[in-house]
């Protein structure tokens, strides 16, 4: 009969998996990867992945680990990230602690760090006049060049005028 290797289990989630079991981890694959079955070698190293997140009530212990290669932990990650987002949502709508979708709150705002003040109506009318002021001041400059220039249009046709007439 084969000597039984008691099971690790991490004392606490934060428990660092140790090289003994990684090494026995991946020989329980045979050397492969969990999911694509690819052989670990020096280049296709072995990365340790929580089947079930800690998160949604994983383990921190070896039968909950696998190794996985870089290309099939990656996807998994993020897998495992939004499945624990929908289950934090989920959670939150029971418990009926969902953050309300903010509403318009008419004169007032919230600021950034959640605290409502009265709008700065009188800043933002200032803010709106100045930027009407300037694009006036730009129209203003634009219609003096062009009745400049038909000043100086005006002068040459009276200049062409009188020489004919002078002819
Ligand atoms: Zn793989």
């Amino acid at each position: 009969m084969p000597r039984s290797v008691k099971e690790w289990i991490g004392k606490n989630d934060d428990a660092k998996l140790p090289s003994s079991v990684k090494l026995r981890i991946v020989e329980r694959q045979r050397d492969r990867c969990g999911i694509c079955t690819r052989k670990f070698d020096s280049r296709l190293r072995p990365e340790f992945d929580h089947e079930v997140p800690l998160a949604l009530g994983g383990e921190h212990r070896e039968r909950n680990i696998r190794a996985l290669c870089g290309e099939c932990h990656r996807p998994k990650t993020k897998e495992d990230a939004n499945a624990i987002g929908r289950a934090r949502r989920i959670k939150q709508k029971t418990l009926g602690i969902k953050k309300p979708k903010q509403k318009s709150l008419g004169r007032w705002k919230r600021k950034v760090n959640g605290t409502v003040v009265l709008r700065d109506e009188e800043g933002e009318r200032q803010r709106r006049m100045t930027d009407l002021e300037e694009k006036l001041t730009d129209e203003v400059i634009r219609l003096k060049k062009i009745i400049k220039q038909l000043k100086r249009s005006e002068v040459q046709l009276r200049n062409t005028v009188c020489s004919r007439k002078d002819n």
